[in-house]
């Protein structure tokens, strides 16, 4: 069974060698009289959350940290293998929190939700069918309160996240652009996802003088992933009563000191309403979520991109990869076909 097993608490930049690959033997059933689920793991998922959890914890957080020597977690895809659970059988495929490995013991399967629909790619549970997919609806229907013809500004928009906001953006009507780090990205957004306008922002010198050639009348709605600098000229740019979802803010995730923010006393002027939210507070949205979207797919209104890393051992190097911009669209390690 071979896993990917994280060395040690990271300040900066995680590295590859801030992961190892290990090799162990496994029992391909559950030992008797136990609850426990056995998977094969198919598909994993490479989050930005995952930073944080690679951090010494200071406080409290709303995720727990990696512990030094075990196993990395997050979401993936999985098929059940052996099952001491009366809700799973083997053949079952799942989609759930996983371990970076080739076979999993899973002890509380009830976390674990079985995939019902497999005429899309399955890799899709761990994007657009999964927590990115969740997020970007949860954050843009229930926080930016979208009305039709207002003006919607998404960053780090062709990511797992930033692609379906845009696309949601659309079907609501209204006027949506985009940026992120590359001119592949840039073209993506407005060949493939129907961003309006996109731009690439580490072209920009002056951010400010970006978003007013894009929002001339300014922006209603931003949907925040990126944090600092950006943060600080969208601020400058927003309508009266404009809302902000800050959903993340990678560009701060590896900085020891974070970034200030200038600008803020824009929010009183302008009456700016700024709304932190994390997806797990949006479960009970995910079965009404997943008709929505499969039925989307099918009809060809919503599109997903995804960056498919070939193996398991691509996973360190797909992981780090989201803080230097080098995923195009939502990054997925493949580690077994079904
Ligand atoms: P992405 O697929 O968008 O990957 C991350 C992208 O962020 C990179 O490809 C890169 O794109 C961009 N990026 C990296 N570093 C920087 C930087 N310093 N400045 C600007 N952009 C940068 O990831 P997700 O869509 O999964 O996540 C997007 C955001 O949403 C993150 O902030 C994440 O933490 C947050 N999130 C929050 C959730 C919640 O529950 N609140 C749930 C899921 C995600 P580029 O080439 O454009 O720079």
């Amino acid at each position: 069974n071979k896993r990917i097993i994280f060395k040690d608490y990271v300040s900066g930049y995680p590295r590859e060698e801030d992961m190892l690959v290990v090799s162990s033997d496994i029992e391909l059933k559950v030992p008797a009289g136990s609850s426990a689920v056995l998977l094969k793991n198919l598909y994993l998922s490479c989050d930005p959350y995952m930073r944080g959890k690679m951090s010494k914890p200071v406080g409290k957080s709303y995720t727990e940290p990696f512990t030094p020597g075990s196993i990395i977690t997050g979401y993936g895809v999985g098929k059940v293998v052996d099952s001491g659970h009366p809700n799973f059988q083997a053949g079952d495929l799942v989609w759930g929190v996983t371990g970076w490995e080739e076979y999993s013991v899973i002890q509380a399967p009830e976390s674990l939700i079985k995939i019902k629909y497999t005429d899309v790619p399955l890799s899709y549970y761990t994007g657009i069918l999964g927590m990115p997919g969740l997020t970007a609806y949860a954050g843009f229907h229930e926080i930016c309160s979208p009305k039709k013809g207002e003006t919607v500004y998404v960053s780090a928009a062709s990511g797992a996240v930033g692609q379906l906001v845009g696309q949601f953006a659309k079907l609501m009507g209204c006027y949506v652009v985009g940026s992120a780090g590359s001119q592949e990205k840039v073209d993506l957004l407005k060949s493939k996802f129907g961003y309006d306008n996109a731009f690439n922002y580490k072209e920009e010198q002056d951010l400010n003088a970006a978003l007013k050639r894009y929002f001339p009348d300014g922006i209603d709605i931003y949907f925040e992933n990126v944090g600092g600098a950006m943060l600080d000229a969208v601020l400058l740019n927003m309508r009266v009563y404009g809302r902000i979802a800050a959903c993340g803010m990678i560009s701060q995730y590896n900085l020891a000191e974070k970034e200030g923010v200038r600008n803020l006393f824009s929010v009183v002027v302008k009456r700016i309403r700024i709304q932190g939210f994390i997806e797990p507070d949006y479960k009970h949205s995910y079965p009404q979520f997943l008709e929505l979207a499969i039925q989307y797919i099918r009809e060809g209104k919503l599109v997903y991109v995804e960056d498919v890393a070939e193996s398991l051992e691509k996973a360190p190097s797909a992981l780090i990869g989201l803080f230097s911009g080098r995923n195009v669209g939502k990054q997925v390690v493949l580690v077994a076909r079904e």
